[in-house]
């Protein structure tokens, strides 16, 4: 690589890394930035579904390695009530999951990008360099091994911002997150359990704070195959006093009642719980500059129906991608803004349902009353699970309104519309 890449990629996670597999996969020099050095983790449930596979596929992943766990579905239960949903069939997604960890799965998805040739710098810090006017001039890279402190300025062409849900280096740009958007509180921690090899993906849709109020979101577990399993709960922040809530405290009360077959109890932590946040629906703006893009969770690419933010990484990535490859190409960097359309066209419709629909379940008694009736009825859930890990069909067009209006009918809403669009 010449000593001015194409394109700087700020973050080695799998926005950064997809980014730099399809924009070196189409003849650009890149260099990713990674602070951390791999196999590095990442606070996460480790659970990806057929989207994620998806574009692992397509970028040539290779499943057979020993720490994967493919899964076939979701089993979701409340209360006395459970269904197993297999993953749907699908024309462009394939009806499988995988569950691995960070470490392992991000180490991976780089080395991938390495082989189409981008160049990685780990244990390297990226930092915006502005000129007088705040705009991106060009990128400042420390290296934590360096014996002095020695800072190297780059100016690439393009730079993309992929580090992260709480992206200093986006911030720094003028990003700012929308506080009236959907945003989650998470945390996980590692379990021994005799039933780790459960070929599917578990989740309780009733959790509670510890004064015994439902909350919107969920518990998991998400099992690895190897004798352990992945722990969390997440909530949603579409409910008065969210900030408040304890999530280590709702994740003790989720394990205390979890299904005796997990074999979980005082003794199988493996590690401490952590916690994390979820940017979602795109509430991160602006999302494209003069000669930046910002992706994964720096742009708040996650889905608020389920909390996956993996696969809408890998996706931002490669849209970010084909759009720099093409500016470039045509040596007009302005085209750039059609990321910020490719995104709407792409989620647009998607997360506006979404968004509506967090703050419907913002309310006990919706959550409540979606819970009974959707696992008393297959048919329903099937259609659920579809929806909610964003596995629709390309026709399925106008599903917004579809899935607007199921929801009013499922639930009785009173006089004050629950939705407003
Ligand atoms: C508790 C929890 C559970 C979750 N569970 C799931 C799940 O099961 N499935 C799912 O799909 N999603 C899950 N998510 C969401 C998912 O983890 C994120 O959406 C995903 O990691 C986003 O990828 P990213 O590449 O945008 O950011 P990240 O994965 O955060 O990667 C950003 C990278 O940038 C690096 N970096 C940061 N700043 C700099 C800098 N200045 N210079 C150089 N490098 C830098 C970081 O070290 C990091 O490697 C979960 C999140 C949480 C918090």
């Amino acid at each position: 690589m010449s000593q001015q890449p194409d394109v700087v990629v700020v973050g080695g996670g799998p926005g950064g890394a997809a980014a730099a597999y399809w924009l070196a996969r189409k003849g650009a020099s890149v260099l990713v930035v990674e602070k951390k050095s791999y196999p590095r983790e990442k606070t996460c449930g480790d659970g990806l579904t057929p989207r994620a596979v998806r574009q692992l596929i397509d970028m040539g992943y290779d499943f057979d390695v020993p720490e994967l766990h493919r899964v076939t579905g979701l089993r979701a239960y409340a209360g006395e009530l459970t269904i197993e949903l297999p993953w749907p069939r699908h024309t462009i997604y394939p009806d499988w999951g995988v569950v691995i960890r960070r470490a392992d799965l991000d180490m991976h998805v780089a080395r991938l990008a390495e082989k189409q040739g981008a160049v990685i710098r780990e244990r390297t810090e990226a930092a915006p360099v502005l000129d007088a006017g705040g705009r991106l001039r060009g990128v400042s890279l420390r290296s934590a091994d360096a014996d002095v402190e020695e800072v190297e300025v780059l100016s690439p062409k393009v730079v993309v911002i992929a580090d992260g849900s709480l992206s200093r280096f986006g911030r720094a740009m003028g990003a700012v997150r929308r506080r009236d958007y959907p945003f989650g509180l998470a945390v996980r921690g590692y379990h021994a359990s005799r039933n780790s090899t459960d070929p599917m993906l578990e989740s309780q849709l009733n959790i509670f704070d510890s004064e015994g109020r439902a909350l919107p979101g969920y518990g998991w577990i998400f099992p690895l195959g190897d004798g352990t399993i992945n722990i969390g709960a997440g909530v949603i922040s579409s409910f008065k006093g969210w900030k408040d809530v304890n999530t280590s405290k709702v994740l003790d009360a989720y394990i205390a009642g979890l299904p005796a077959y997990w074999g979980v109890d005082g003794s199988s932590e493996i590690t401490k719980p952590i916690g994390g946040k979820l940017p979602m629906s795109f509430s991160v703006a602006p999302k494209v500059g003069r000669n930046w893009l910002a992706v994964g969770d720096a742009v708040g690419a996650v889905n608020p129906f389920n909390g996956e933010g993996i696969d809408y990484a890998y996706e931002t990535g490669r849209m970010a991608a084909d759009v720099i490859t093409e500016a470039i190409g045509a040596d007009d960097l302005t085209r750039l803004t059609r990321y910020r359309d490719a995104l709407e066209d792409e989620y647009g419709d998607y997360h506006r349902v979404a968004r509506a629909f967090v703050i419907a379940v913002g309310n006990p008694r919706v959550m409540r009353t979606l819970t009974r009736t959707g696992l008393r009825s297959r048919p329903l859930m099937e259609w659920v699970l579809k929806v909610m890990a964003n596995l629709l069909e390309p026709e399925d067009y106008g599903m917004a309104e579809r899935v607007f209006h199921a929801i009013e009918k499922i639930v009785k809403v009173g006089p004050e519309p629950l939705l407003r669009a």
